[in-house]
């Protein structure tokens, strides 16, 4: 039986990018996942990078989303240079339009949303949006431009992580699912994964929407209480004149270039458990968003249809830290980044790696600690 630093359970990207970070730092790392890795939510996802709340919910969550984009740059850096592979990270920014009644009513009061939360974003003229991106259509009311923002492939990302990981020393076993915590008194000892043991002095379950039930113990779903929350996506090949630079958003959808042409939009917001099937009124919603931002895009090829699965929390905040809380050292859990996981791995790989080697934790992230669901009374232990 061979011994690890670190067992990860789940090799999605941010199991992939906590392997890695410990990896390059001289931990001996093994991830496991259930089938191959990376076919869960990190393939499906649009690879926006986005710091800007998607509602009022998500303003505790800002100031982590801004550190994980600010480390990006090196973050993808560090994997090409490991790999050898690109990673498609591009900064060519964001436009945000507000279409139809009160357009710039709304404008306004987002361009103050963002102000409030330290993200630069200025007002354009419509002219001067459509000059920019000329295939967004007549019927825009106002828009503004987020000039930080970027954007990753993620099958790329992953395709190149996988690699940067195995390269750094690290192993990936696929089939191999996890089917045990493996505990010696107060200790997390190890994981029961592909029916053999795996001794580590630390285990990380980063196991996306499933982390909540890799057992079934009830204290597991109890302390990563994360559920799927189905998102359909849809790729377009667009004429010239529907082509885009950068990401455009509106209310109701976005729209994300690839480097080959193609433009990915998205998405739906489903609660239909484990289901991933692509419905006709879920590409319904996301066509008639992008036609209505973009009408352009009528000549568009459909070249794909999708749907995967975000691992979603009770208050939409990640999971991350350690389940001391509940009296059980030695197993972290690094869960629910909802809709933010691909912007989200650089900082969570950071984090672990500073908590697990004991250094100073560079980012405060006690509001998303496991022990706000293990011990919701007032004078719960920290977990981190
Ligand atoms: C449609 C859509 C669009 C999105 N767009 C964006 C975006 O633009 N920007 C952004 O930042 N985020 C986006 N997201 C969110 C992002 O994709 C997720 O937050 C992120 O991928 C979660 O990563 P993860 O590694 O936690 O989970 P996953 O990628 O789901 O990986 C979990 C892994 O655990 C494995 N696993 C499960 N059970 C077991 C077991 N018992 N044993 C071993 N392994 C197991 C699975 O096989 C899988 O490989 C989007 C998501 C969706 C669905």
């Amino acid at each position: 039986m061979r011994t690890y630093d670190v067992a990860i359970i789940g090799g999605g990207i941010i199991g992939c990018s906590i392997a890695f970070e410990l990896s390059s730092h001289g931990f001996r790392v093994i991830v496991v996942d259930r089938q191959e890795p990376a076919l869960e939510a990190s393939w499906a996802a649009a690879g926006m990078l986005s710091p800007a709340p998607d509602s009022p919910r998500d303003a505790p969550l800002v100031p982590f989303a801004r550190e994980s984009l600010r480390l990006y740059p090196q973050f993808v850096q560090a994997i090409e240079e490991k790999s050898g592979k690109s990673t498609a990270y591009t900064r060519h920014g964001a436009l945000e339009v507000f279409l139809s009644a009160g357009a710039e009513r709304r404008c306004a009061d987002r361009l103050r949303e963002l102000s409030q939360v330290g993200i630069p974003a200025e007002p354009l003229l419509c002219d001067a949006a459509r000059k920019l991106e000329p295939a967004i259509g007549a019927s825009t009311g106002a828009a503004l431009r987020i000039p930080g923002e970027a954007t990753v492939e993620p099958r790329v990302l992953m395709d190149a992580l996988a690699a940067a990981v195995r390269n750094s020393g690290a192993e990936i076993r696929s089939n191999c699912a996890a089917t045990g915590i493996i505990r010696d008194g107060q200790r997390c000892a190890g994981v029961l994964a592909g029916g053999e043991t795996i001794s580590a002095g630390h285990v990380v379950l980063a196991a996306g929407c499933f982390s909540g039930q890799i057992t079934n113990e009830p204290w597991l779903a109890r302390i990563a209480p994360v559920r799927p929350v189905r998102g359909q996506m849809l790729a377009l090949r667009p004429a010239a004149d529907g082509r885009l630079r950068q990401v455009v958003r509106s209310d109701s959808g976005y729209l994300v270039p690839r480097s080959d042409g193609r433009i990915v939009a998205g998405s739906t917001l489903e609660e239909a458990g484990f289901e991933k099937r692509v419905t006709a009124a879920g590409l319904r919603k996301i066509l008639d968003a992008s036609l209505e931002t973009c009408p352009a895009l009528a000549s568009a090829e459909v070249v794909e249809t999708w749907s995967g699965l975000r691992p979603g929390t009770p208050d939409d905040l990640p999971v991350l830290g350690s389940t001391s809380a509940i009296g059980l050292e030695g197993l972290w859990i690094a869960a629910g980044h909802y809709r933010n996981g691909i912007l989200l791995a650089a900082a969570t790989a950071k984090l672990f790696r500073e908590w697990i080697t004991g250094a100073e934790p560079s980012f405060d992230a006690r509001r998303f600690s496991p022990a706000r669901f293990a011990l919701p009374k007032a004078g719960a232990k920290s977990a981190d």
